[in-house]
């Protein structure tokens, strides 16, 4: 039977091997291991690929966001808001610094924040928003943006899926006063291990986050702010410089699945799929579809080799670990709808037609089979019961 992963590295990594190897061996005869010279030649190429002044280099995705808000000097007492439909991570970095995270609902089609929502979270003690390109397509930029000038606040973005996106023409982390990324393995431009970046254009934030990831050291042992340890390390920043050449063709070949899964798959059960926005390129760092029969869909799959997943089970405000913001279930409902909805099938690169063909054929026949009643007339009402 064909196998279909959800992901596929090791696929990823046979393809680039011989300029991998010689990369990292670049490092490793220079013996440069902590902020060397990849770590800035890769800062040069990624804020280039992104359009803006400055890149720094960090340890994480969820860092990039830590810092960022450090950098805007959020802490205690401030407040900073963001979609109920995202990782965790997003959060976290809130609650790190000592923020409280403000949630606001998305909207259904885009799976995006929802701008509409934000007038009503935003209150004197807001200090910033984070607009998250959730799945690889920019939030809806240009509304989030009039809000914040309005109010007065930076925008954070959430770029940790989005590397390649554009809003508009122009690139996701070049849009609000800061953009994070995460290149964690699984993401469209990965590391053999953890990695994070944020770009600005803003020279002061980006001098205080060298600054900031470094010991707060501008000079060896003269310690200006209370820093901390989070670099980018050299060997990923190598694999990170090889890797981002070939990013635009790997985007490519990720749209051209989507394609082929959003044509086959159309009108099959009651799958339905993501809105394309008009205004965002998808780079599709997940291919979500939409069903009422989600757990049963993943189980067919998954006897049929197909590796799926659901991004994200619970929104932020019915994880355990923020049950402290006082948040009950019926406060997020779209969010609320889409995680128990939502099915991410496999998506990398390298992924081949006839891995994708059996992706389809497992997933009609299931429908067929299964013949699972259209609950209420709607598309996407729930079974009664169903939680
Ligand atoms: C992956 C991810 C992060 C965190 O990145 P790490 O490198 O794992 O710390 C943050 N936000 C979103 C939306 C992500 O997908």
């Amino acid at each position: 039977m064909t196998q279909v992963p959800f992901v596929d590295l090791s696929a990823n990594y046979r393809a680039i091997a011989a300029e991998i190897d010689e990369a990292m061996s670049q490092v490793l005869s220079h013996c440069d291991f902590v902020l060397g010279r990849a770590v800035s030649a890769f800062e040069k190429d990624f804020a280039a690929f992104v359009n803006t002044q400055h890149a720094i280099g960090v340890a994480t995705g969820l860092d990039a966001l830590r810092l960022s808000l450090m950098a805007l000097g959020i802490g205690p007492g401030d407040e900073v808001v963001l979609p109920a439909n995202t990782f965790i991570a997003t959060a976290l970095a809130v609650s790190e610094v000592g923020a409280r995270p403000v949630l606001v609902d998305c909207d259904c089609d885009t799976f995006n924040l929802d701008p509409a929502q934000l007038d009503r979270a935003t209150t004197s003690r807001t200090k910033a928003l984070i607009a998250v390109h959730l799945t690889g397509q920019a939030a809806d930029m240009d509304a989030i943006l009039e809000v914040a000038r309005r109010r007065g606040l930076p925008v954070i973005e959430d770029a940790c899926q989005a590397h390649g996106a554009t809003y508009k023409g122009r690139p996701c982390g070049s849009l609000g006063s800061l953009g994070c990324f995460s290149f964690y393995p699984g993401k469209n431009l990965g590391a053999y291990g953890d990695g994070g970046l944020i770009t600005t254009n803003d020279a002061f934030l980006a001098e205080h986050l060298r600054c900031l990831r470094n010991y707060g050291q501008k000079v060896k042992y003269a310690h200006v702010l209370k820093g901390v340890n989070s670099r980018l390390d050299t060997l990923q920043a190598a694999v990170l410089g090889v890797k981002l050449k070939h990013l635009p063709a790997w985007n490519a070949a990720r749209q051209q699945h989507a394609a082929k899964y959003r044509e086959l798959l159309q009108g099959c059960g009651d799958i339905t799929f993501q809105t394309s926005s008009t205004y965002s390129s998808h780079v599709y760092h997940l291919f979500v579809i939409r069903t009422a029969h989600r757990d049963g869909l993943q189980a067919h799959l998954n006897a049929r080799g197909v590796q799926t997943g659901v991004h994200y089970p619970s929104p932020i405000h019915l994880q355990q670990a923020y049950q402290d913001l006082g948040y009950r279930q019926g406060d997020f409902p779209r969010a609320e709808r889409l995680a128990a909805e939502m099915l991410s099938l496999p998506m990398y690169p390298e992924l081949e037609d006839k891995q994708i063909a059996h992706v389809i054929e497992s997933a009609q026949e299931f429908f067929a089979r299964e013949n699972p009643p259209i609950v209420d007339g709607s598309p996407h009402a729930r079974a009664p019961g169903s939680s």
